[in-house]
Parts: C-alpha cells; sequence; structure tokens
C-alpha cells in the first residue's frame, strides 16, 4: 500500500465517522412524546415531549417544591 491509498483510506473512514456522528445525533430527538407516546410536532421534536405533558411535568414539580 503507498502513501497515496493510505491517505484516501484514511480520508474515508473520517467520512463515515461524519455520516455516523450525524445519524446519531438524529436518533438523539424522538418523534413521540416520552409520557403520552403521541407524535411530536416539529418544534417539540427536540424538547421530546409535547405541551400538555410538559406542562403536567412542570405542575407536578411546583406541588413537589411546596412540600
Ligand atoms: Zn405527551
Amino acid at each position: 500500500m503507498d502513501q497515496y491509498d493510505r491517505a484516501s483510506e484514511l480520508e474515508q473512514a473520517e467520512r463515515e465517522a461524519a455520516i455516523a456522528n450525524a445519524r446519531n445525533a438524529t436518533k438523539l430527538y424522538r418523534s413521540d412524546c416520552i409520557d403520552c407516546g403521541d407524535d411530536l410536532e416539529p418544534h417539540r421534536l427536540e424538547y421530546g415531549i409535547c405541551v400538555p405533558c410538559k406542562a403536567t411535568r412542570e405542575h407536578q414539580d411546583k406541588q413537589r417544591g411546596r412540600r
């Protein structure tokens, strides 16, 4: 294997790693609510929870803090 082959192989490995990282990044976002399993609206995807469930959680957190 000469120097050029090694360089292009490394380049390809880096490209594949970058693609794998991009796939993992999109996997972080779930498409359904973590609490009720409803499909999330696009603007809720990064939160992973729908608006009603988020409100319920905040309500419960407040009650917990009062105790
Ligand atoms: Zn929900």
